[in-house]
């Protein structure tokens, strides 16, 4: 079938064989809208992320949205026409990982688009019906894709533990950071402070009530956090920008007994001063992916309590996905995510 395939460092829209069983437990999908994500960028650009190296031609997108054309004969969840959103990690439910609760962190799990796994920018994909979620009438194809980015924040604000009327620090204001930030607010935070360096991308964090944008090139962002909080600190950190010399002062800004998420993935290791976060009794919580997020991230979207259309930046269509490829890669920091429509 047509897909985005990526073969050796380049982007080609061409026909590739993909099985086209459908299993007892799973449905056919017809592919709507996919984002693309900072990972299909990586390895537009650089062939590999850590371990995963894409080494045969690879379809590439993991954050679909699309309507059921078949049903396998278990399914009873879903019908023929149902608009869905779909989880792109398909773990083994028998794994000691899965059995526990915590399906993301299945070593096994086949991810789209994780080499050597084929991602979803193709007419159609089989997928578990456990993993494709039906969405309500009021959301959107678009906003249907955007639940697998979202489902991050959620699994961070998650993690937390936030307290109605905490107060939150998201370092980072890329997609991820924005989405961290909008799920901080909906799960109780009462202010947002949110910082990074690039104004355009502060800009459109700050559209937001609740959400404070913070360039920590012209503002010094302790004095900030400190004034903000009545010296106190912020109750919840999110680490959103990966980078490694942002985490080794991380918990300067952090209150007493407060909890810091690591979201973003420096390259390198990142020194953390274990003194200074003893001396607050500072909590570390980590994130991978996200596990069993997608219910209520379609139900907080639906109830509209969290509006992510502001960040769709631009739609394309599958005719063109190479160029819209291009531009996500050229990182114009006005996009936040940019969107392939399948004719
Ligand atoms: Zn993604």
């Amino acid at each position: 079938m047509k897909a985005l395939v990526l073969d050796s460092g380049k982007l080609y829209i061409r026909d590739k064989d993909v099985s086209t069983t459908v299993g007892d437990d799973d449905v056919e999908i017809k592919i709507h809208t996919v984002g693309i994500c900072g990972s299909d960028i990586h390895y537009y650009q650089h062939g590999r992320i850590g371990p995963f190296i894409v080494k045969e031609p690879m379809i590439l997108g993991h954050e679909a949205s699309g309507t059921v054309t078949c049903i396998g004969k278990n399914v009873t969840h879903l019908a023929v026409g149902d608009r869905v959103c779909m989880e792109p990690g398909i773990p083994n439910l028998l794994s000691m990982q899965s059995k526990s609760g915590f399906y993301n962190l299945d070593p096994e799990v086949r991810f789209w688009a994780t080499p050597p796994i084929d991602g979803c920018l193709r007419e159609c994909v089989i997928h578990p019906a456990a993993f494709t979620f039906k969405l309500p009438d009021n959301l959107s194809f678009a906003e249907g894709a955007m639940v697998e980015p979202l489902a991050i924040g959620m699994q961070s604000v998650t993690k937390a533990q936030i307290k109605p009327g905490d107060i939150a620090l998201v370092i980072g204001a890329g997609t991820i950071g924005v989405l961290t930030a909008l799920a901080a607010l909906a799960g109780g935070c009462a202010e947002v402070v949110i910082c990074d360096v690039v104004d355009d991308k502060l800009s459109i964090a700050g559209q937001y009530p609740g959400i404070h944008p913070i360039n920590s090139k012209k503002t010094n962002l302790l004095e900030f956090i400190q004034d903000f909080t009545n010296g106190v600190g912020v109750d919840i950190l999110f680490e959103c920008s990966g980078s490694a010399a942002v985490i080794t002062d991380l918990t300067t800004y952090m209150a007493s007994a407060s909890t810091a998420v690591l979201v973003g993935m420096p390259l390198q290791p990142a020194p953390i001063d274990i003194v200074a976060a003893q001396a607050k009794e500072i909590t570390f919580k980590t994130i991978f992916r996200y596990v069993n997020m997608y219910p209520r991230t379609i139900r907080l979207l639906a109830s509209g309590k969290l509006d992510i259309r502001p960040l769709i930046s631009a739609v394309y269509r599958f005719s063109e996905a190479i160029e819209a490829f291009d531009r996500a890669a050229s990182g114009n920091p006005q996009d936040v995510k940019i969107m392939i429509e399948m004719e």
